[in-house]
């Protein structure tokens, strides 16, 4: 499971958001579709290789009509055809962001800071004919909204989606796949691109990574200039820049072993450079994700 429902704050946490934690506290993860207590699993930066997840236990079960068991099933479904119908979505989905706007607290040592999605939607819907429907329910960072646009190829047109500042209001029309260069007339989107893992330059104020999308070199056969993304993190605190980094040093593992078949995908909302078309920027800490994903998503 990619979330959970804290106990003790009453929120539903991303799995990722368990880096960000200096000492985990096993006990208080429930599932968000039933209640039953699950695990934290993967979770230690610098030993699990693999990004952290919710898991029940060896004998427990979901309660039945958990919304959550069974979601494998439509996965695996989805990546070939829509699962969605004119009844509604068979899962819960995230359809807004809606940034925290409180100041996080600045503490460049060990600060929590949980990426919690709003849980009371989740288990909203009613049951007819069996099925539930489900309208979207809002989240705090993007990592939700591109695990969702990543699981669901076939439901993009379909499904809702409102991020602020981006035009679209589809998972279709809001992201942006880079490819060739472009001077964008509206600047600001979601975008997504795979990273070009072996460039980046990284100072106490940014960071900056190349993308595998621009201009194409004919004559040589390879990338010629391509995208940038620099990321303004001067007010980001230790641990939300380690999260990114170790974030993306998972995904660029997946896809270092994959013999190209995977790919480390960035997704951020970020704004172009009026001036320098390949110069994409982000300042804020929840939006910028990167997934492992297959080479075309
Ligand atoms: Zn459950």
């Amino acid at each position: 499971m990619d979330s959970a429902r804290d106990i003790a704050t009453d929120e539903i946490i991303e799995a990722e958001a368990l880096w960000e934690i200096a000492s985990v506290d096993k006990e208080r993860y429930r599932c968000v579709g039933c209640g039953t207590q699950v695990w934290p699993a993967s979770y230690l930066r610098g030993i699990n290789k693999k990004r952290p997840y919710f898991t029940l236990g060896v004998a427990s079960e979901h309660f039945a009509l958990c919304n959550i068991d069974g979601e494998e099933k439509f996965v695996k479904r989805a990546a070939t055809q829509r699962i969605g119908s004119v009844e509604g979505f068979p899962l819960p989905f995230p359809n807004r962001l809606v940034l925290n706007d409180e100041r996080p607290v600045v503490n460049r040592t060990g600060d929590v800071m949980h990426d919690g999605v709003d849980g009371r939607v989740r288990t909203r819907g009613d049951s007819t004919r069996g099925q539930r429907k489900n309208h979207g329910h809002t989240v705090k960072t993007i990592r939700p909204i591109a695990k969702t646009f990543m699981k669901f190829p076939h439901d993009r047109a379909f499904l809702q989606l409102q991020i602020q500042d981006c035009e679209g209001d589809t998972y279709l029309t809001v992201f942006w796949r880079l490819r060739e260069l472009t001077q964008f007339h509206h600047p600001t989107h979601l975008y997504c691109a795979p990273l070009h893992w072996k460039q980046s330059t990284k100072t106490d104020t940014s960071i900056e990574w190349q993308l595998d999308a621009g201009d194409w070199d004919k004559v040589n056969n390879r990338r010629g200039t391509p995208y940038r993304v620099r990321v303004d993190w001067d007010q980001w605190s230790t641990t939300q820049r380690n999260t990114l980094l170790h974030e993306i040093e998972v995904a660029i593992d997946k896809a270092k072993g994959s013999n190209g078949a995977v790919k480390a995908w960035l997704f951020f909302v970020g704004k172009q450079d009026n001036q320098d078309q390949t110069l994409l920027v982000v300042n804020r800490y929840q939006l910028i994700c990167c997934l492992e994903g297959s080479k075309s998503i």
